[in-house]
């Protein structure tokens, strides 16, 4: 677990006071999660309910959880349970169901709006041209608070071909942030993940999502 503690100190050492370093625990084991999390960590983020269930009962709750895979509808109960904040949101359909569970669980659930900033078909999140409808339908929903935006980028860019997506989706950001919409705020700006977050902190990015650049290489 060496490796793990070695690229959290260089990764902490290297991030802007303020950028929050979200460790993206996707497929890791327990153990993993833990040595991030003893080398300083303090935000895990999850793909899968399931994984997430089971680090929990492993690790217990002594850090922020993130959830940064697609909500299904099924999975709604369990995410409200386990999440501090969700990533995703990308429709009124989920962010409904995802009210309904909260005044059920009498939690207050942050989340972020997932925007589809290279416009990709068949890609999750909402495209940028229809991000301010939904977010303002969103507003509506009293057990939900919208604190930012989320973006992935395209998957096959290189960090200088990143750049122009994360720009336009901080750009979103401001413009959404200027409308005052009610029970909106804009703090959160999650974007850059292990091969990007550099360029993306540079864009303006103050969650940063790392995988590979914590635990080393996907198996
Ligand atoms: C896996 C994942 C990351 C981290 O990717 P790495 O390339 O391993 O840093 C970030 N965000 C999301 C949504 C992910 O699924």
């Amino acid at each position: 677990m060496d490796h793990i503690r070695d690229n959290v100190s260089a990764l902490m050492a290297s991030v802007p006071e303020g950028v929050i370093v979200v460790a993206a625990a996707k497929t890791r084991k327990p153990e993993e999660i833990m040595a991030a999390i003893d080398a300083g960590i303090s935000h895990i983020g999850q793909n899968y309910v399931q994984e997430a269930e089971k680090s929990v009962s492993a690790i217990g709750r002594n850090t922020l959880c993130h959830f940064i895979g697609h909500l299904q509808k099924n999975k709604v109960k369990a995410a409200v349970r386990l999440f501090d904040l969700i990533e995703t949101i990308d429709s009124v359909k989920i962010a409904q169901a995802l009210d309904k569970e909260c005044l059920e669980q009498n939690k207050e659930m942050t989340v972020l709006v997932e925007i589809n900033s290279a416009g990709e078909d068949n890609k999750n999140g909402v495209k940028p041209e229809d991000a301010v409808m939904l977010i303002e339908s969103i507003s509506l929903c009293k057990n939900i608070k919208v604190k930012g935006l989320m973006t992935m980028g395209p998957f096959t860019a290189t960090p200088d071909e990143s750049r122009k997506f994360f720009k336009a989706t901080r750009e979103l950001f401001e413009r959404i942030s200027l409308m005052n919409i009610r029970n909106v705020e804009m703090k959160y700006l999650s974007m850059g993940m292990s091969g990007t977050y550099k360029v993306a902190i540079e864009e303006g990015a103050d969650i940063v999502r790392i995988g590979e650049g914590i635990f080393g290489p996907r198996h």
